[in-house]
């Protein structure tokens, strides 16, 4: 059988920094474990913009139809901050996203306990916590019509933006759930309004549904967003798999990312349907932008990136094991206190450079041999 296929599409800023790195730990994974990809590197964002005069040019898009897994570095810059809005960097990774249909994007908080103390929490509250949420990425009130701006005919005008979800949509980003749910600790809480949304009530019956007839093994509850936002704040480490909608997924990933710490360890997972071969069309990419304040500098931490390969080995190429060899590589680095700056704190010594902070990475790995 030939080797998995692996788009790399690096970008812009500290992306293309952080990439240089996790580049390192798949030729790791090549030549100590076995694991050999074909890589394929291409131009997205700003730097396609450059070249191409579009931020993902066609060529581009049929590559990542066709390969197993896409791993994304960060677009944009304020170099592109004037252009067109049809060809901002950000345009070639929305495009992506549609047009691959990734419409589960899985967004674990994880807090090592290395880093609790950067965590707004108290240490005891977030030490050891690891939750994944799923948020449904390609429809609801981003997406639903009728939206716009009118006059009211009175002197104003009216805002409109439509909630809407239709029974297919909620239930194939539940299954993606419950998939995970099972691989993890069996247990999955669902998050909508029903108390005052109708798409609320749907939701909620569908994902009970998908429970009832799929995966009725794993432990399910449903639980009112607001009140999710509160108790990921109160008392994190009471859920493991949260799913829920594109808007509430959108604020709750980002309260939950902020247990954690910091920006540069955040990985994502975006997955779709699966393909022929059985694998989901995936993109893997950090939570974080190209970071213009620092890029060219040395100073961007790549764990949100080795992390996101971490999770393509565990969810494109059914590696869980590796992935977490991966994993516990960077947390060794980081407790063995090599850190870039922004995990550094006033009289903390000499930080890592981006490059030190992956070379660690590999004598972690060495070291797990
Ligand atoms: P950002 O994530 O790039 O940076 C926010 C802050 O976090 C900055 O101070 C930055 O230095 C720091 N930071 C981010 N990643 C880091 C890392 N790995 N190591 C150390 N520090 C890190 O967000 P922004 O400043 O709002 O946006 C900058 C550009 O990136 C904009 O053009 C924006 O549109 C784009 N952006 C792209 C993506 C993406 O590609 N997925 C996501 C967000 C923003």
């Amino acid at each position: 059988m030939s080797n998995p296929s692996l788009l790399i599409l690096a970008g812009d800023g500290i992306g293309a920094e952080v990439m240089v790195e996790v580049v390192k730990i798949i030729d790791w994974f090549g030549e100590k474990r076995g694991l050999k990809f074909n890589v394929s590197e291409d131009l997205v964002g700003g730097c396609a913009y450059d070249a191409h005069g579009t931020p993902l040019t066609d060529e581009t898009m049929a590559k990542a139809q066709s390969v197993d897994a896409v791993l994304l570095g960060a677009v944009g810059g304020p170099k592109y901050d004037d252009l067109d809005f049809s060809v901002k960097p950000e345009r070639g990774l929305l495009r992506l996203r549609k047009e691959m249909d990734l419409f589960a994007n899985l967004r674990p908080a994880q807090c090592f306990d290395a880093l609790a103390d950067f965590s707004s929490l108290k240490h005891e509250i977030v030490s050891g916590l690891d939750l994944m949420i799923v948020r449904e990425l390609t429809s609801g009130v981003y997406f639903g019509e009728p939206r716009g701006i009118t006059d009211d005919n009175e002197g104003g005008r009216i805002g409109v933006n439509t909630q809407r979800y239709t029974t297919n949509e909620i239930r194939r980003v539940a299954r993606a759930a419950f998939e995970l749910a099972e691989k993890r600790s069996n247990r999955l809480c669902s998050m909508e309004k029903a108390n005052v949304m109708e798409s609320g009530i749907l939701w909620r019956e569908e994902v009970q549904w998908v429970h009832d007839n799929e995966y009725p093994n794993v432990e399910l509850t449903h639980m009112y967003a607001d009140n999710g936002g509160m108790q990921l704040v109160r008392a994190p480490k009471q859920f493991d798999v949260i799913v829920t909608d594109n808007l509430f997924g959108d604020m709750l990933s980002d309260v939950a990312a902020m247990l954690t710490g910091s920006l540069g360890m955040l990985p994502s997972a975006s997955l779709g349907l699966p393909m022929a071969n059985g694998r989901p069309k995936a993109l893997y990419e950090p939570v974080h932008g190209s970071a213009p304040d620092i890029a060219g500098q040395g100073k961007a931490n790549p764990s949100a990136c080795i992390l996101s390969f971490a999770m393509a080995l565990r969810y494109s190429f059914d590696q869980g094991g590796e992935a977490t060899r991966l994993e516990q590589a960077v947390e060794q680095v980081l407790a063995d206190g090599i850190r870039t700056p922004d995990l550094m704190q006033a009289g903390d010594g000499t930080p890592a450079t981006t490059s030190q902070m992956g070379d660690a990475v590999i004598a972690a790995l060495n070291a797990s041999l």
